[in-house]
This record gives C-alpha cells, structure tokens and sequence, in this order.
C-alpha cells in the first residue's frame, strides 16, 4: 500500500530525509517513534503530497506519489492526478483545524461536497453516520468551539474518513489533548484498525503502538534506525539510539 525506497528530502541545506526504505502494507497499522525533529512529520507530509522528495520513490496504492514514470524518466502529474491521488489519504494532525464556523456536521459533510459533488442528502447521511461512528452521533450541531478537544480530534477523523481514503496519515493525534480526552481518540482509532483500514500513526502513545500496531518504526535524525513487530523493538531494542529513546519514554 505505501513503499518508500531511499526517500530524500531537504530543506535549503538541511537533509531532513536521509534515505527512508519503508513498507506498509493493506490493513497494516504502522507506527512512528522517534525524538523532535527527527523527520517524522517531513515523512507523512511527503506521503500526502504536502512536501515533494528530492530523491528516492515512494508509491501509495501502486502509484508514485506526484511522478507518473515513462521509459526509466519521471514525469510530474499535473494538479488534477495530484488531487486525485491525494482524496485516496485522509490525515490527521496534532492541531485539529476544523472549520470554526461551520458545525461538526458541515465540517464533515464539506469535502464530500465541494470535491467530490456529492449530492446533498447523501453526503449529510454519510457524515451523520460517521458522526455516531466516532461517538457523536449526539454533537452534530455543535460548532468546535462547543466541542472538547478530544471531541474536535474525532470530528477530524470523520472529516477525514468522509472521503473514503485508502490510506489514512495521523501525525502526533493526541499530543494537543488533554490527558484524559487522549483515550477517547485513541479508542476510534483502535476501532478504524479492527475494520481493517491501512495507517500510518506518529505518537508517543507506546501502549497504542504496543497494541494497536503490526510494526514499530523508530526514526532518528532522517533515518529509520529501527523497525519490527512493535513488542519486540519496545520490549528489547537492538539498537543504543533506540534504547536510549524508549529509557526517556517509557
Ligand atoms: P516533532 O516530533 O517535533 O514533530 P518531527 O520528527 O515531526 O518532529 P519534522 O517536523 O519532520 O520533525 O522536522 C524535521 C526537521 O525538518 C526539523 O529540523 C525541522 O526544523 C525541519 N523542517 C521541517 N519543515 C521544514 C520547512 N518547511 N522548512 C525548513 N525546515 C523544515
Ligand atoms: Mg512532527
């Protein structure tokens, strides 16, 4: 489903990506460790088209992210196959940025909307239905100034999952929360994985990684200097870099 071999990305001088060789597989749950700065946010914004990568491929669904390849040369897509290729990946980010004037409802039923032209009914049944799914089936109404944050964190996984992606990005989910409104976002995304959709989740959440997870990645300074069955790489990591990481953490 995602495959990364030797992705590079810098920024002015910086390298920021040092060459990542990655795979997820459909219905895989990855999830990505690793100190501040160490690249992982870079890494998703690649996958989602947000930052284009200097060297290396990297294919979601089978198709190169940004690049249609012919005869051995890359060619960029134009910005409609970009649109195209981007509605397959849903994320979610630390800060929730939903729409403030705009109800939970209308923020879920929006994409659908304007992108997809959905037709309007449909589209409101659909993001009800993902609403209850996420637990709030009650908050419809609600703008996300009436919402907690772990409850403005669930409306952005329904917004996300509104589009239908095949590929769903969460990059550090619960750090902006409250302590105890992290479980309930961690609760929908436990249950997004149970119906077998494909994730790539950032946290610090070692017990939803320890869980949740098929594979561990840990990332340090650009490079992907750990990765396993998260058990194992949690429970006895082979590298010092790693090791000294989980010390700080666990
Ligand atoms: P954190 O855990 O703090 O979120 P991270 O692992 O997600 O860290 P990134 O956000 O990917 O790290 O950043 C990696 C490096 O790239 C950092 O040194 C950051 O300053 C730099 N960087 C990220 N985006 C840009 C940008 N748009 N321009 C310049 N430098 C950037
Ligand atoms: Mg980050």
């Amino acid at each position: 489903m995602v495959r990364a071999e030797q992705v590079h990305k810098s920024f002015g001088r910086t390298e920021v990506l040092k060459g990542i060789d990655l795979e997820v597989r459909s219905g895989e749950v990855m999830c990505v460790i690793g100190p501040s700065g160490s690249g992982k946010s870079t890494f998703l914004r690649c996958i989602n088209h947000l930052e284009k990568i200097d060297a290396g491929r990297l294919w979601v669904n089978g198709h190169l992210v940004g690049y249609r390849e012919k005869g051995g040369k890359l060619y960029e897509l134009r910005d409609r196959e970009v649109s195209a290729q981007r509605r397959e990946i849903g994320m979610v980010f630390q800060r929730f940025n939903l729409f403030p004037h705009m109800t939970a409802l209308g923020n879920v039923m929006e994409a659908p909307l304007r992108v997809k032209k959905e037709p309007k009914a449909a589209a409101r049944e659909k993001a009800l239905a993902l609403l209850e799914r996420v637990g709030l089936g009650d908050k419809c109404d609600n703008y996300p100034g009436q919402l907690s944050g772990g409850q403005q964190q669930r409306v952005a996984i329904a917004r996300a999952l509104a589009m239908e992606p095949r590929l769903m990005l969460f990059d550090e989910p619960t750090s902006a929360l409250d302590p105890e409104l992290v479980g309930e976002v961690l609760d929908v995304m436990k249950s997004l994985a149970l119906d077998g959709m494909t994730m790539i989740v950032v946290t610090h959440e070692i017990g939803f990684a320890r869980e949740v997870g098929d594979s561990l990645v840990f990332m340090d300074d650009g490079v992907v200097v750990e990765k396993g069955v998260p058990r194992e790489v949690l429970n006895d990591p082979s590298h010092p870099r790693t090791q000294d990481f989980l010390s700080k953490v666990l």
